[in-house]
């Protein structure tokens, strides 16, 4: 059932057994999970079924450092920011949970085999129509064409998985509306999550539409999935019993914010003088037997772990044929490309062969630096707006580079035909950089309350009945897109819930 919150009386007080904030992959994935149980759900929304200018215009923010697009970045209506995301899926690997203490990034409390069997379950939710994301054999063989062997250990072939992109709210509406255990109040914006006075058990959400009217729910468990930076901001802005704000006993909401940075597919070049030897589905999203698919290079878990390096994922594009000044190309790298093609037999001249961009995409290595924390000025609804302070660290251009030095390294001794050509070291520092509107680590998970907020369930430290869904729990990311691993995520979190029940 879905319920206006515009029309429910002010000061109106309403019990529940479990309250989800935000309902988007996060939010419907778990509403769905809690389905057809015999408890009483609230998936409470600030938006109704369309984007509204008023309502989105409380994502606006301050950023810092990077000229950050605070709302542009999020979209806050029913389903979410998948109301506009790519679909890019991939799990994390397991060198991603470990860990790598040598350059800060740190160990999930849970492994690899605690997500497996909810990754394939995403899969499914995200209408992937697949899980073979690291069985090369499945792909040669549906394909008919044999994966690149690069020599050497360093660099592997990984595949993404493309969702159509699922846009959560469309495709589960539906189903959460037929629950008869889940009520979602639509434009309604939870402004505070208020615990008792001792802040170890959530009292009550106080929620404002923009009808004027307020009120109020009191779950038993409170679960906030408003987005990787909205859940921090909801954390900080609920000060009135603790002035650090909730779960924050530890100074670490907010902080160590992650997003991958990129590099987009002009800057680094492959040439080939045979454009047939690199198989289709590495330069082409193709669909095969009902599956969008395409293969990156990414490094090694062994490479990584040797190297100390962060990860990354290099995807490559059919860019231009070789000397066509019509096509986005580096014009620094030009010249370059084509006396590679020259010295590596090609045509006299730029007869033949192709070239590729390369896309890149980094590992963030985690920065308590990197946060988001308040503004003083308030947003339409009286609520302190997000300020993001994000710099990315030298460290991650340049561990770039290293990787796609590796990348180079291993076409440089394969066949001869295929070269990758990169900027020099230099000028990488100065490469214009993007990012991936991924929002990560403000939550972020430890079983050490002193170095995470929520522990390896999702609860937060110390506050009996407060969960977090959603990538602001990642403590590492690898260089992949992180709404698969927040669907399996929350599929487990509600595993968690039905084992425990909720008492809280
Ligand atoms: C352009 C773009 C492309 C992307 N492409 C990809 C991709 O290819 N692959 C990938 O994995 N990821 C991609 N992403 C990221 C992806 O969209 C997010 O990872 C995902 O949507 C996060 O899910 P979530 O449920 O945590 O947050 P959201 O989907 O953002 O949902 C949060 C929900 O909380 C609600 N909410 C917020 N505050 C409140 C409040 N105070 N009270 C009540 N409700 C509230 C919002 O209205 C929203 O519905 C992309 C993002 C963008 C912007």
């Amino acid at each position: 059932m879905f319920i206006d919150g515009r029309t429910i009386a002010g000061q109106t007080v309403i019990e529940t057994d479990i309250a989800i904030i935000g309902a988007g992959a996060a939010g419907i994935t778990l509403a769905r999970e809690l389905a057809g149980t015999p408890w009483r759900v609230a998936l409470i929304e600030s938006g109704s079924f369309d984007l509204d200018d008023d309502t989105q215009a409380l994502y606006d923010g301050e950023s810092g450092a990077v000229d950050y697009p605070l709302a542009a970045s999020r979209l806050r209506y029913f389903g979410g920011t998948t109301n506009h995301w790519g679909g890019w899926c991939r799990p994390l690997r397991p060198v991603d949970f470990e860990g790598r203490p040598g350059i800060g990034i740190p160990a999930w409390p849970i492994g690899p085999a605690d997500l497996a069997p909810y990754y394939r379950r995403a899969a499914d939710a995200c209408q992937l129509n697949s899980a073979d994301f690291d069985d090369i054999a499945v792909w040669q063989q549906r394909t008919g064409k044999p994966a690149l062997d690069l020599p050497g250990d360093d660099i592997d072939t990984r595949f993404f998985l493309y969702s159509p992109p699922t846009r959560f709210g469309e495709t589960y509406r539906g189903e959460v509306d037929r629950a008869a255990n889940i009520t979602t109040y639509l434009n309604s914006n939870v402004l505070e999550v208020v615990p008792d006075a001792a802040a170890t058990r959530v009292e009550r959400v106080t929620i404002a539409t923009f009808a004027g009217n307020r009120f109020e729910i009191r779950p038993r468990i409170c679960i906030l999935a408003t987005g990787g930076i909205e859940n921090a901001r909801l954390l900080l802005t609920s000060d009135s019993v603790q002035s650090a704000g909730l779960a924050n006993g530890n100074g670490l909401v907010g902080r160590y914010f992650m997003e991958h940075v990129t590099v987009p597919g002009q800057v680094a070049a492959i040439a080939t003088t045979d454009e047939t030897l690199i198989p289709f589905y590495y330069t082409h999203t193709p669909t095969i037997r009902g599956v969008t698919m395409r293969a990156v290079f990414m490094p090694a878990d062994d490479y990584l772990r040797r190297e100390n390096r962060f990860s990354a994922s290099l995807s490559i594009y059919e860019a231009h044929a070789p000397g066509d000044k019509s096509k986005d190309g580096d014009p620094k790298l030009e010249p370059g490309i084509l006396e590679m093609l020259r010295s590596m037999g090609a045509a006299n001249g730029p007869a033949g062969g192709m070239i590729y961009g390369v896309a890149c995409a980094t590992e963030p290595q985690p920065s308590a630096g990197n946060r988001v924390t308040l503004t003083t000025a308030r947003d339409a609804l009286g609520m302190r707006k997000a300020r993001l302070t994000w710099r990315p660290t030298p460290a991650e251009r340049d561990s770039l580079y290293q990787n796609l030095m590796a990348l180079a390294r291993s076409f440089g001794v394969w066949k001869g035909a295929v070269k990758l050509a990169i900027p020099n070291q230099s000028d990488w520092q100065d490469v214009e950089i993007g990012w991936g509107n991924h929002h990560m680590g403000t939550t972020r998970m430890s079983a050490d309350p002193a170095q995470g907020v929520v522990d390896a369930d999702c609860k937060a430290h110390g506050i009996a009945n407060l969960y977090v869904a959603g990538s602001s729990v990642f403590p590492s990311c690898g260089p992949v897109n992180p709404t698969l691993t927040i669907v399996a995520l929350a599929m487990r979190l509600a595993d968690h819930l039905k084992a425990k029940g909720v008492e809280g």
